[in-house]
C-alpha cells in the first residue's frame, strides 16, 4: 500500500483502488448494502505454538461474501471502507462477531485461547476509542486478557503521544497489544520502550526471505534477538513451509501462523478443529 496522507488523517490506496469510478461508485454502494444484509464474515487463522504445535490464538480476518463478486478480500474494500467512513461500523461488526466466536470457544474447555484483531488507522485515532473498545468487549462478557489488538508501526508514529496514552489505558486493564507486520513501517525502535507493548509479529517479507541464501535470514535473526531481549513475544506471520518453520522454531520463535498451518477459515472450520482433538494442530496439508 502508498500511503499518503490526507487533510483528515491516512487514507490508503492501493492497485485494487485503481478501478475505474463507476466501478468504484457501485462498490461503495455495495458495501453500505453489505453492512445492512449482513454480508461480511470473519474468518480465523490459527496462531500455532512452534514448540507444542497447539493453536494458541486465532486472528480475526474479515472477508466480504459478496452475491454476485463472490468472496472479497480485505485489500479489495477496507480501502474504500476506510475513506468513507464505514470503517467504524465494519470494525464493530467484526468485533461483535469475533467476540461471540472466540468467546464461545474460551468457554467450551479453550480458557486461554487468544483472539488478536486487528485495527484501523481512523478507529484507533478516534478520540473515544479505548472506551469504545472496553465497552464492546465486556458487552459480551469476554475476557478482555484473552484479546490481542494488532496495530502497525505508522498509526503508532502518526501520534506517538497519544497513541501512547491510549495503549497504556488499554494495557492496564490486560488487553495485549501486537506490532503487525513489524520491521515494515516509518518508525523508530525507540518506541519499543516507551509503549506496552507484549508481541512483535514478524511480517511476511522477512519470512519469506529465510530461503533466499545466506543473508536472507538476516532480518529474522535480528527481531528474533532483540525481542527476546526485550521480553516480548514473537509470531512469525506467512510461514509457508517446513523450513521456514523449522528455521523459526530453532531460532526461538515462539508462534507461527501461515499457509503451513492453513489460511484463515470460517468459524464452523475452527469449531471442528478445536473440538477434534483439543487443542493439538493436526497438519492436513
Ligand atoms: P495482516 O493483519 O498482516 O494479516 C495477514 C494477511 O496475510 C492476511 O491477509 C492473511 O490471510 C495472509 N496470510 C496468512 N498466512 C499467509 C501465508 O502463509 N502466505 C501468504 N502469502 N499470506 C498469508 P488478508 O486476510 O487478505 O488481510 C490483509 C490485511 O487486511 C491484514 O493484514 C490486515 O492488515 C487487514 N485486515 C484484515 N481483516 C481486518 C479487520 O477486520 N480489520 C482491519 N482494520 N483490518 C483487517
Ligand atoms: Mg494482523
Ligand atoms: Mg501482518
Ligand atoms: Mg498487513
Amino acid at each position: 500500500h502508498v500511503k499518503a496522507r490526507g487533510k483528515d488523517g491516512y487514507r490508503f490506496y492501493s492497485d485494487s483502488m485503481s478501478i475505474n469510478t463507476a466501478n468504484r461508485l457501485s462498490l461503495e454502494r455495495d458495501l453500505r448494502l453489505a453492512l445492512e444484509r449482513d454480508e461480511l464474515r470473519v474468518f480465523y487463522q490459527p496462531q500455532v505454538c512452534s514448540k507444542s504445535n497447539q493453536v494458541v490464538g486465532l486472528e480475526a480476518l474479515v472477508r466480504w461474501q459478496h452475491p454476485e463478486r463472490g468472496l472479497i478480500y480485505p485489500g479489495d474494500f477496507l480501502p474504500l471502507a476506510e475513506e468513507t467512513r464505514l470503517i467504524g461500523k465494519l470494525s464493530e461488526r467484526v468485533l461483535d462477531q469475533a467476540c461471540r466466536d472466540v468467546g464461545h470457544w474460551i468457554n467450551s474447555g479453550h480458557p486461554n485461547l487468544r483472539l488478536a484483531v486487528n485495527l484501523s488507522p481512523s478507529q484507533v485515532e478516534h478520540p473515544r476509542f479505548v472506551e469504545t473498545l472496553l465497552e464492546q468487549v465486556q458487552s459480551h462478557r469476554f475476557p478482555v486478557g484473552n484479546l490481542e489488538i494488532e496495530i502497525t508501526e505508522n498509526v503508532i508514529m502518526n501520534d506517538l503521544e497519544q497513541i501512547s496514552r491510549k495503549l497504556k489505558e488499554l494495557a492496564d486493564c490486560g488487553v495485549r497489544i501486537a506490532i503487525d507486520d513489524f520491521g515494515t513501517g516509518y518508525s523508530s525502535l525507540n518506541y519499543l520502550h516507551r509503549l506496552p507493548i507484549h508481541t512483535l509479529k514478524v511480517d511476511q517479507s522477512f519470512v519469506r526471505a529465510i530461503r533466499s541464501g545466506e543473508d536472507g535470514a538476516c532480518i529474522v535473526n535480528a527481531i528474533v534477538a532483540m525481542a527476546h531481549g526485550l521480553k516480548l513475544e514473537i509470531v512469525a506471520e506467512g510461514v509457508e513451509t517446513d523450513d521456514q518453520l523449522n528455521y523459526l522454531t530453532s531460532l526461538g520463535c515462539h508462534q507461527v501462523q501461515g499457509f503451513f498451518y492453513g489460511p484463515a477459515r470460517p468459524a464452523a472450520d475452527i469449531d471442528r478443529l478445536l473440538s477434534r482433538d483439543g487443542l493439538a494442530f493436526a497438519h492436513t496439508g
